[in-house]
């Protein structure tokens, strides 16, 4: 069953300058509530650029983003974030020598913490720490593992609301016991409607993990589909390598 579009991407440019690099070339792409869209690329394909628009970090040239059906213009990645949408970065940015509450807590908007009431901020960390069943939140973030910390990271961006989470290679550091822990944290998290888009360059994992996979090639969406009418070959071919 389909989810509500939450975002939709339409025919999205981006050049850089001063080098004229044609990163995006019209890209197409939408994000339902309660499913997980892979994105996938080789090297230089365009993957972090559009993750990065979608975040609000660069504007692109040409195109439209819509957000439940509005058209959206993120000037800031504070816009993306009022509308819902964080980016998790694979070089994660938590503080070693503190707890996993203190963690929480240090938003990336500090300021918006201040204003939250002391009580509903500590309801609202139990409930999502009970519901993402979260490690020990007294532990220090030094003695915990890869997954753990990326669980934390997702946590604090639902803290601050997101309802779409832009995860660019979240595995990339992941033993494989690991990886199949993130993949039950995202199978709840669709449960909770959330949108997720998973980059990856590992075709088996977005055809494991992903409800839908879009690949693209220099810039340019060659593959947008369903996952279970994909096989890996179709894949690695979209991607512009010979399958064996
Ligand atoms: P990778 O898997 O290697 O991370 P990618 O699919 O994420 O690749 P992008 O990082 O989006 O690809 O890069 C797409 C193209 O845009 C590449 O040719 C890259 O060199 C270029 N590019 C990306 N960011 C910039 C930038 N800030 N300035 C100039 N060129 C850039």
């Amino acid at each position: 069953m389909r989810g509500k579009t939450i975002v939709q991407l339409l025919n999205v440019q981006k050049t850089f300058y001063p080098s004229g690099v044609k990163a995006l070339k019209g890209v197409n792409l939408f994000l339902e509530a309660g499913s997980v869209h892979a994105l996938l690329g080789a090297n230089g394909a365009g993957k972090t650029t559009l993750v990065r628009i979608l975040a609000g970090e660069i504007q692109p040239d040409a195109g439209e983003i819509f957000v439940d059906g509005r058209a959206v213009n993120f000037r800031t990645p504070k816009d993306a974030m009022r509308q819902g949408i964080a980016l998790v970065h694979q070089n994660l940015s938590l503080v070693e020598e503190l707890t996993v509450l203190e963690n929480l807590f240090l938003g990336r908007e500090p300021r918006r913490l201040f204003f939250l009431d002391k009580k509903k901020a500590e309801r609202r960390v139990k409930d999502l720490s009970e519901r993402l069943s979260l490690i020990e939140l007294n532990k220090r973030v030094a003695d915990l593992s890869m997954s753990e910390r990326q669980k934390i990271e997702i946590v604090r961006a639902l803290m601050f609301g997101a309802r779409v989470l832009l995860l660019d290679e979240p595995t990339a550091y992941l033993s494989e016991n690991e990886e199949e822990r993130l993949f039950e944290l995202l199978v709840g998290l669709k449960k909770s409607q959330c949108a997720i888009l998973f980059i990856t360059h590992d075709v088996n994992q977005a055809l494991k993990i992903a409800d839908r996979v879009t690949v693209l090639r220099e810039g340019e969406t060659v593959l947008s589909e369903e996952t279970s009418k994909l096989n890996v070959q179709r894949v690695i071919e979209a991607m512009g390598f010979r399958s064996s």
